[in-house]
């Protein structure tokens, strides 16, 4: 393995301002061991670290990199916009063809209201649901992720679910007490809470096509199901597509599962690498919003005209050729990944949505977060290294989904491949 000495001392460093060196837990590489790389810069699909060592990148910041990094056509707008000035506090002619960008792209979405975070986008489209339809109580998924606001944490998958946390402490019994978490597919589930209690839930939240808890897509019907029974019972429907939204296709995962919801939440690619988000659905929903009406909500840097200007570059790049590629990248990356666990006679399961994808070692398919946690998971750490130490980076965790840019080439496909074998083979002899 090459020097990871200064990625070493960097996190040392890191570790003595920062709480566990890392601000987001994710990266700490807790679940796999080993040290953090300290990635210095990237072009394309290739991260560079601080020793030097080039990666192929499949995590792509969790997703947000569909194009590569440093697109020209991003890197260009993101420099134009700075020269103008960086933060106004007033309204910017950017934030509106953005939201018309995304309008136009997701038909049920009329108005649009953006905001930082993905947190922020589904934490404010719960306050919305609720107080549109005056009730409290909330139903999420066991294994889905919506960011960290307390109502949200319940069961959630990403950095919670790696660290194996039911739940969070510092979120009250009386934050929690209203949200309602059942197991993922299970419409039967959802059937039984609304016939108990319909009238009391404002909303359903689910991820559009789950990745948090590693890749595992609704069962063919569930969403337009949450559609019928959320309308059946007044409560509304928010469809979670911060990690979907833009990736999956031109529309996200409303592009290849066309569920009319009410509110919609936007993160990750839609900005482009820098930090913005948003959550929108039917006017009569969002103009209860302040200031039409009286749900507040609000930013100080939202809408911020150098987010505005990467995320347009993005969305205005990504054409239907863009997703042909995505597409078909991820084919050859999980053919190839396949192959190779199969040859090494690993158990595995790669679970697909569109051009997201993880890898699950398991002999049965994995449709909810207890059969994701059901397989053998301590051959994840093995399979990783054996990757990262090749130079090829993937995310470094069994709860994630893997995410291809449009920038992968040749060079990256061969280093790939040559790093396949060795990865798949200390994945078979891994123990737990
Ligand atoms: C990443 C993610 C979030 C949280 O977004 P942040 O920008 O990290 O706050 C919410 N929902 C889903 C589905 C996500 O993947």
């Amino acid at each position: 393995m090459s020097s990871t000495d200064l990625s070493a001392k960097l996190f040392a460093d890191a570790c003595a301002v920062i709480p566990g060196g890392v601000n987001s837990p994710v990266r700490a590489f807790s679940s796999v061991g080993g040290t953090p790389r300290f990635i210095t810069s990237a072009k394309g699909c290739w991260l560079t670290d601080a020793d030097d060592n080039r990666y192929v990148d499949l995590v792509c910041s969790w997703g947000p990199m569909i194009l590569g990094h440093a697109h020209p056509a991003v890197v260009d707008a993101v420099q134009t916009a700075v020269t103008g000035g960086l933060s106004f506090g007033a309204p910017t002619p950017s934030e509106s063809e953005l939201a018309r960008e995304i309008v136009d792209r997701v038909a049920p979405v009329e108005l649009l209201r953006l905001v930082n975070s993905g947190t922020e986008a589904t934490m404010s489209a719960i306050r919305l649901a609720r107080g549109f339809t005056g009730r409290a109580k909330i139903v999420k998924f066991s294994g889905c992720y919506h960011g960290h606001s307390d109502a949200l944490l319940a069961d959630a998958g990403s950095g919670v679910a790696t660290l194996g946390l039911p739940s969070s402490p510092g979120v009250t019994g009386a934050a929690a007490a209203d949200t309602i978490v059942l197991p993922y597919n299970s419409v039967a589930a959802v059937a039984d809470v609304f016939a108990r209690l319909g009238d009391e839930i404002a909303c359903v939240i689910t991820e559009a096509s789950p990745g948090n808890m590693g890749t595992v897509p609704p069962l063919p019907g569930f969403n337009a199901e949450l559609r019928r029974i959320t309308a059946e019972h007044g409560a509304l429907l928010i469809v979670d597509e911060v990690m979907t939204g833009f990736r999956v296709s031109r529309s996200g995962w409303y592009g290849l599962d066309p569920v009319d919801a009410d509110l919609f939440t936007f993160g990750k690619v839609m900005s482009g690498g820098l930090p913005a988000a948003a959550f929108g659905g039917r006017s009569e929903v969002m103009s209860r919003l302040a200031p039409l009406g009286p749900v507040y909500q609000a930013g100080t840097l939202s809408g911020n005209p150098v987010a505005m200007a990467a995320g347009l570059a993005t969305l205005r790049a990504a054409d239907d050729s863009v997703y042909a590629t995505l597409d078909a990248n991820a084919d050859r990356l999980t053919g190839m990944i396949g192959e190779a666990l199969t040859k090494a006679n690993v158990a595995h399961q790669i679970s697909r949505a569109g051009n997201m994808f993880s890898v699950f070692f398991s002999d049965d398919p994995v449709t909810d977060f207890a059969s994701a946690r059901a397989t053998d998971t301590w051959r994840f750490p093995a399979f990783f290294h054996g990757l990262l130490d090749a130079g090829v980076y993937p995310p470094p965790s069994a709860y994630e989904a893997w995410f291809v840019s449009t920038a992968l080439d040749d060079e990256a496909f061969e280093r790939i491949d040559s790093a396949l074998p060795r990865a798949a083979h200390a994945a078979a002899v891994a123990t737990a």
